[in-house]
């Protein structure tokens, strides 16, 4: 059996919201006023930069959330817009601030689906995303760019969706949603993949980047060891979902009782969404055996 990394979620982080906070030399957090159960203490926006800013992840469109970003940015020449990606809770006051500020915007590629669409399925994140923003340069795998007067490379991180992306800053990687110290990532199909993210976790634990400031939540002081832990975790919840189909579950609904017994209805159904990234990260490797009908979706083992 493989050493099992230990798994511990920083539920304890209380943001100061609306206030800049200098995280580290030419990196700046803004936390927007939109706490939830999906959203944690609220969206984390990031200025990089010292005499002249990039914005990270506008977020909300919150009236008093753009005037806090107005004053952290604080008369500085704002370059460009960076987005992690393109769900609501980042990228809603991008097209805004783009025109007010008269910058460009810079993400991933206008947004889309992991994987299209079954017949009769419907993406249960759909409004969440935000479909018709169309970035003014497509940002690459690998690229070096400029972030007001510094500098940060990209790295391509599909899986929570599939234009995500994460920054690399000297030793610190913007990891988005991708890798959060207060939670595991909700993997919704067909809007994210479970192998993407897989191949994504296995891709940032090889970069060279030691403290993780996620979209959500507290920093993360040795990223690469959590990002293994979440791997982990994942691994641990495939083995709980073969073992619940092999011991008679034959739905999704009667395999999240079997693994989250006691979770409030609002975790439940974001589990049951990565409960099924699962099931399709299984049947692709041929480990369950999965029929879809017009009922819905019978389980078996392989
Ligand atoms: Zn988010």
């Amino acid at each position: 059996m493989a050493p099992l990394s230990t798994l511990t979620f920083d539920t304890a982080f209380r943001p100061d919201i609306g206030a800049r906070v200098d995280v580290a030399p030419g990196l700046a957090r803004i936390t927007a006023p939109n706490g939830s159960p999906y959203t944690f203490t609220g969206t984390n926006s990031f200025l990089i930069g010292k005499a002249s800013v990039a914005l990270v992840d506008p977020g909300p469109e919150d009236a008093a959330h753009l005037e806090s970003l107005h004053r952290a940015i604080d008369g500085r020449p704002l370059t460009a817009i960076l987005l992690t990606h393109t769900h609501r809770d980042h990228s809603a006051a991008a097209a805004t601030l783009a025109q007010r500020y008269g910058v460009p915007l810079w993400f991933g590629g206008q947004h889309r689906l992991s994987r299209p669409l079954r017949r009769f399925e419907r993406n249960p994140i759909k409004r969440s995303c935000d479909w018709d923003l169309v970035p003014d340069r497509t940002l690459l795998d690998g690229e070096t760019i400029a972030a007001g007067d510094m500098s940060v490379t990209v790295h391509t991180t599909p899986g929570h969706c599939a234009n995500h992306l994460a920054f690399g800053l000297e030793d610190i990687l913007l990891s988005g949603d991708h890798v959060m110290g207060w939670n595991s990532t909700l993997v919704a199909v067909p809007d994210g993949s479970m192998a993407d993210y897989f191949a994504s976790l296995d891709k940032v634990i090889t970069l060279p980047y030691r403290r993780y400031h996620p979209a959500h939540g507290g920093p993360i002081a040795n990223g690469r060891a959590h990002a293994e832990a979440l791997r982990a975790h994942r691994q641990m919840r495939n083995e709980q979902l073969l073992a619940a189909v092999g011991n008679g579950a034959r739905t999704l609904g009667a395999v999240v009782k079997v693994i989250y017994p006691t979770q409030p209805a609002k975790i439940r159904m974001a589990a049951s969404m990565t409960m099924m990234a699962h099931v399709e990260y299984l049947e692709a490797r041929g480990a369950l055996k999965v029929t879809r009908g017009i009922f819905g979706m019978r389980l078996a083992s392989a």
